[in-house]
């Protein structure tokens, strides 16, 4: 069987970005391939954070995995830092990594610039690195995730490349190991629609849990009643219909994308049903359609987070299986790298 794997952080309310763009398409692949879905937790603290809720934030994330239907029968469901060789692992590859590589990542440039210099440690530059072990301990197939993290995958591709070149086949063989490509090199799955849910509040910014305005994103665990007033209350424009594509209406393709995935119609569909409808018209639609489709995770959400002693089970037990495969390839990389075998 191929493997996956993908996660997300722990640093706020997972919202519909979240959901369409990565978590919504690991419940299809969970069917056919050997899948791993973690909690970042490690990558959680790359930017100043309340100690105080990391660990429920972590508990939650993990509910609203199996919420949204993420099957621990098929998949295995983990806390990022319960396995140690991720950090491992990311000291190895940090040591080969060229600073420049990271300095061309574009999210550090972004939240770097929001957070200011005071805020910005050497975790929020070394972010991509960590996220490269999380890949490559695996040696996964396939990383589904929305395009914000196209360019972290790319990364981790050339990485894999550069310690495979480094350390690998028949260097590797002298040191006794088995030759060949220490890393697997993997390839993302970006959705074709959903890949880049942008703001409610601004179409040219993506929406995300970290923007300070609550305003500007779907939490998949917002009330009704806050869903149907964000909906409300996000922004417009004064074209009047609505229609996908117009580069002069991002927040109008924004919302009819979101309609379509949510509704499960084609984009024709859509474009059809909705073309001669006022903005006001529309919206109560949307916030209907999403309040229809959230209701059952949030109550799923709600029975799994109250039964902590299975939630835990479930996290002690991934955490147990995925630490197998990890390990394995740790001691690889410390093998071909040179290091004395304990
Ligand atoms: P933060 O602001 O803390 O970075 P985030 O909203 O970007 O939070 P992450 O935990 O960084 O969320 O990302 C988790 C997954 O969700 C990744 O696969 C990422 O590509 C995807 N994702 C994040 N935001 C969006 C979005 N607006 N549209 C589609 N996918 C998204
Ligand atoms: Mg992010």
């Amino acid at each position: 069987k191929k493997r996956i794997v993908s996660g997300v952080q722990p640093t706020g309310s997972i919202h519909l970005g979240n959901y369409l763009g990565a978590i919504r398409n690991w419940i299809l692949l969970q069917n056919t391939y050997d899948t791993f879905f973690f909690i970042v937790d490690l990558h959680a603290i790359t930017l100043p954070y309340d100690a105080q809720q990391l660990s429920k934030a972590t508990r939650d994330t993990a509910a609203l995995y199996l919420a949204c239907g993420v099957d621990t029968s098929k998949a295995s469901v983990f806390v990022q830092s319960h396995v140690r060789a991720h950090a491992e692992l990311m000291w190895l590859l940090s040591s080969v990594t060229p600073v420049g590589w990271l300095n061309r990542m574009i999210q550090f440039k972004e939240k770097s610039r929001k957070a200011g210099d005071e805020n910005v440690g050497v975790g929020l530059l070394t972010y991509p690195v960590l996220m490269a072990s999380d890949i490559l301990l695996y040696q996964s197939d396939f990383v589904p995730v929305g395009e914000d993290q196209k360019q972290h995958l790319e990364l981790t591709r050339e990485l894999a490349e550069r310690v495979n070149h480094l350390f690998g086949g028949r260097k590797w063989k002298k040191l006794g190991g088995r030759g060949g490509s220490v890393f697997k090199v993997p390839e993302p799955l970006i959705p074709p629609v959903g890949a880049r849910v942008m703001s409610l509040t601004d179409g040219l910014s993506k929406m995300s849990k970290s923007a300070p305005s609550d305003q500007s994103r779907i939490n998949l665990l917002d009330p009704k009643d806050v869903i149907a007033n964000k909906i409300k209350r996000c922004k417009t424009d004064s074209f009047p219909g609505m229609e996908f594509d117009n580069p002069e209406r991002p927040e109008c393709n924004n919302l009819l994308s979101i309609y379509q995935l949510i509704s499960g119609k084609t984009k024709e569909e859509v474009a059809e049903e909705c073309r001669d409808m006022n903005w006001g018209t529309f919206k109560s639609l949307l916030a209907d359609a999403l309040i229809d489709h959230l209701q059952p995770i949030q109550v799923r959400y709600e029975e799994i987070i109250s039964d902590s002693a299975y939630l835990d089970g479930i996290l002690a037990e991934g955490a147990m299986k995925a630490a197998g495969i990890a390990d394995a390839t740790l001691n690889n990389v410390y093998q071909a790298m040179g290091f004395l075998q304990r």
